[in-house]
């Protein structure tokens, strides 16, 4: 498979979200993991702001090689209580809060910041074991939480659903998602982002509702 070089394969994935999304605005995350700082400057100059990262070293040491950029970083893999500190301190949104015990250090290392820290509740929406994510039922006492603490602001969901095969099934497992939003929606009337759909199921994933996407792979290539 021939790759395509960065620029032209980021237009290719803007015009399909614009396609998919047409009229709601979806907000695409970079998924820049195992990918070099200077990938991200170059799709910087394109125009694109927000990149995902799952590992925080990893993060880090291209942040500083990107501290000349106004970037906005997102936290996307699964949250250790050890990286509380760095995670608050060093991103501007995080997407993977799945358990409360994590609330209070992310707000206590967050002061150091001007700025409150985004959140998203990571759900766990097909039940698999051994993934990151909470339950739905756990989700929105996780919600009262999150929307307690100051340095914190709630902006709604994000999820990874089971790669079905089969897209009727994987389009149900959005649709839950949708549904668990707009139950949130109703008690917490502020948020306003849903993170579903990556490479392979964006379009699926916003012809559901999302108004976030993540993308990598389609974007910067196949990982090594
Ligand atoms: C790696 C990753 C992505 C991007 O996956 P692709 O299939 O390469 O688009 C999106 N979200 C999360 C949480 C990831 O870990």
């Amino acid at each position: 498979m021939r790759i395509p070089p960065l620029k032209s394969a980021y237009a290719a994935i803007q015009e399909r979200i614009r396609h998919a999304a047409s009229p709601h605005p979806v907000n695409l995350i970079a998924v820049s993991k195992t990918r070099p700082a200077t990938e991200i400057r170059s799709l910087a100059e394109l125009g694109q702001r927000a990149f995902g990262e799952n590992y925080v070293q990893e993060a880090l040491a291209k942040q500083s090689k990107l501290s000349d950029l106004p970037l906005e970083w997102h936290f996307i893999g699964p949250l250790q209580s050890n990286k509380c500190r760095e995670v608050a301190a060093h991103f501007d949104w995080l997407q993977s809060l799945d358990r409360e015990k994590l609330v209070e250090p992310l707000n206590r290392y967050r002061q150091v910041r001007v700025s409150p820290l985004m959140v998203l509740i990571e759900v766990n929406i097909d039940g698999e074991p051994n993934k990151a994510g909470c339950s739905p039922t756990a989700a929105i006492d996780l919600a009262k939480k999150i929307a307690a603490a100051p340095n914190l602001i709630l902006r709604g969901l994000m999820a990874i659903p089971e790669p079905y095969p089969d897209q009727s099934r994987r389009r149900e497992s959005f649709r839950q998602m949708r549904e668990l939003y707009g139950e949130m929606q109703r008690r917490h009337p502020q948020i306003d982002t849903l993170s579903l759909g990556m490479s392979d199921d964006f379009e699926l994933a916003i012809s559901e509702g999302a108004t976030m996407v993540r993308i990598g792979s389609a974007l910067f290539g196949p990982r090594v």
